[in-house]
């Protein structure tokens, strides 16, 4: 509390040095924070683009089956209504004519007539009840005849219907070509058998059809009876044709399910997925399917997302190196503000105590005379503007040579230093100043404090001194004592100076010293 009233000089800015963990902290976090968000925002954005650009690359590749499944649809179509017709009319025909052995070379003639304009014909053949072919629109008859073990002859045979039947692939036994049997059934006006009509469509009318389109090998287009035996496979490959799919899931799931659709997924032997889309042919029991490989169709967006995520990583690395570079950065700069702020506040407190030294009094810890002449000038102002009177008691201790001489200057000095302790507990007020004027010589300044104030004062110092009890075989006292002089009043505006306040305080001291010592007096 003393302490803080006798070295009230005014203290270093009261600032608060700033916290050096917080910033450091806030600024680092805010770094990271803000080069994670951005790289969750780029993740999340080329997410959601390589999530759009598959949808619509899917999309694109289900539009692409979807049209190659309609043109193939078409022209299976086209085909057999082509030959369904043709077997209609010669039917009509035969049953018009007849088919007696005076009918043969008419019939011939007109068999020849219909296979003229259609190239996909590869054989038309009328076959009697026996399973002989009786006509076809080649040149001659086959030599080695005989037609009642195929398949198409014992249906026919077996079933009352007269509607075209389309059969599996067989093989030509007068040309050796595959080919695809539409047949129909004969009858004799009283409804029995009279024999079969047949017309063979040649598997390379497909062939020439289907090789038009540009697919991956890995692709396929096929086409497939009802019960999901193969008539036509592309690419081609003979060893599949005949073959059935009926076992697998597409089939079993899909396509025998629904009239058409589309659907991801392997088929039979054949673990690739594709993308499959199939459609029953509407008068027809054909199934046509057209199987996209995935990895061929997708294969554009591959690279496209293989890119992006290259770009993506790209820039997430220089990202983080560029946070990371910046969070050194500012660790450095962070680590040298705070060595600053360290050096700052080791200044200040140096600058404080040098403040301390350079006002204080090295022997008795009083202010020195600097600051009182200070504190005076200021107080001696203060005056003049409020017009309050000033207090002054200048302290001289009597016979201090004689002290020294007798007990040694370092007893003197430990007697300066108790008369100095003695002034530092006096009970003063904030403004008051004690300070030690120079060798055994004391100052206290009272600011704004009247005569009875300053006296009182005086007094306490006097007796304080007295009841120090310092014994002094030099002084006719005995023990040691002090003389005072007081200055008290107002200071004249123009007419006084503050060192002219400490000189009328002086010369009451030296009319104490005159009048015998260890006194008051007043100027
Ligand atoms: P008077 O009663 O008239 O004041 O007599 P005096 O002997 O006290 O006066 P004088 O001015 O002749 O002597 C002052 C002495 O105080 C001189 C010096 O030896 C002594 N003195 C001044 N400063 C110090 C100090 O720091 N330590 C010590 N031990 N003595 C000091
Ligand atoms: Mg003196
Ligand atoms: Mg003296």
């Amino acid at each position: 509390m003393r302490k803080s009233r006798y070295f009230g000089f005014p203290r270093p800015d009261k600032q608060t040095a700033p916290s050096p963990e917080r910033p450091r902290f806030t600024l680092l976090f805010e770094l990271g924070a803000s080069a994670a968000l951005l790289i969750v925002a780029l993740i999340a954005i080329n997410v959601w683009h390589l999530w759009q650009t598959y949808q619509s690359a899917l999309a694109k590749s289900q539009t692409a089956t979807m049209n190659l499944t309609q043109a193939l649809s078409q022209h299976a179509s086209d085909t057999f209504a082509q030959a369904e017709a043709t077997l209609d009319e010669l039917a009509q025909q035969i049953a018009a004519l007849g088919s007696g052995a005076a009918q043969l070379p008419r019939l011939h003639q007109l068999f020849q007539q219909k296979t003229a304009g259609l190239k996909q014909i590869s054989a038309l053949s009328l076959f009697d009840a026996t399973g002989q072919m009786i006509v076809t629109a080649a040149e001659r008859l086959p030599a080695v005849n005989g037609y009642a073990d195929r398949d198409y002859f014992i249906y026919h045979r077996d079933h009352p219907e007269l509607t075209p039947r389309i059969g599996k692939v067989i093989r030509s036994r007068m040309t050796n070509a595959l080919i695809v049997p539409i047949s129909r059934r004969l009858n004799h006006p009283d409804g029995s058998f009279a024999g079969v009509l047949l017309e063979s469509i040649m598997i390379d009318h497909f062939r020439s059809f289907y090789t038009r389109f540009m697919i991956s090998d890995d692709s396929t287009l096929m086409m497939l009876l009802d019960n999901g035996t193969v008539l036509y496979r592309h690419p081609y490959n003979e060893k599949v044709i005949g073959t059935t799919i009926a076992g697998s899931p597409l089939y079993r799931d899909n396509i025998r399910q629904h009239s058409s659709g589309i659907v991801n997924s392997a088929l039979g032997a054949d673990p690739a997925q594709k993308l499959y889309s199939y459609t029953h042919l509407k008068q027809f029991p054909v199934i046509v399917t057209t199987g996209l490989s995935l990895d061929q169709t997708m294969a554009d967006w591959r690279q496209d997302a293989f890119n992006h995520v290259v770009m993506t990583l790209i820039f997430i690395a220089m990202i983080t190196v560029v946070c990371l570079v910046l969070m050194r950065q500012a660790r450095a700069r962070m680590r040298a503000e705070q060595q600053l702020i360290h050096a700052q506040q080791e200044l200040r407190k140096l600058n404080r105590s040098l403040e301390r030294l350079a006002r204080s009094d090295g022997l008795t810890g009083l202010y020195n005379r600097r600051h009182f002449d200070l504190s005076l000038d200021n107080e001696f102002q203060r005056a003049l503007r409020t017009q309050q009177v000033l207090g002054i008691i200048l302290l001289d201790v009597d016979y201090f040579k004689q002290f020294n001489d007798l007990y040694g200057h370092v007893a003197g000095d430990n007697c300066l230093k108790r008369i100095g302790h003695t002034l530092k507990n006096l009970p003063l007020r904030h403004r008051d100043v004690v300070a030690r004027y120079g060798g055994e010589e004391f100052i206290v300044l009272l600011p704004a404090t009247d005569r009875d104030g300053t006296l009182a004062v005086a007094r306490r110092i006097q007796q304080g001194i007295v009841a120090l009890n310092i014994p002094h075989q030099g002084s006719p006292a005995g023990i040691l004592t002090s003389s005072l002089g007081v200055f008290v009043g107002l200071p004249e505006a123009g007419q006084d100076t503050p060192s002219r306040l400490v000189v009328k305080a002086d010369s009451a001291l030296y009319q104490a010293k005159r009048q015998g010592r260890n006194q008051i007096c007043q100027a």
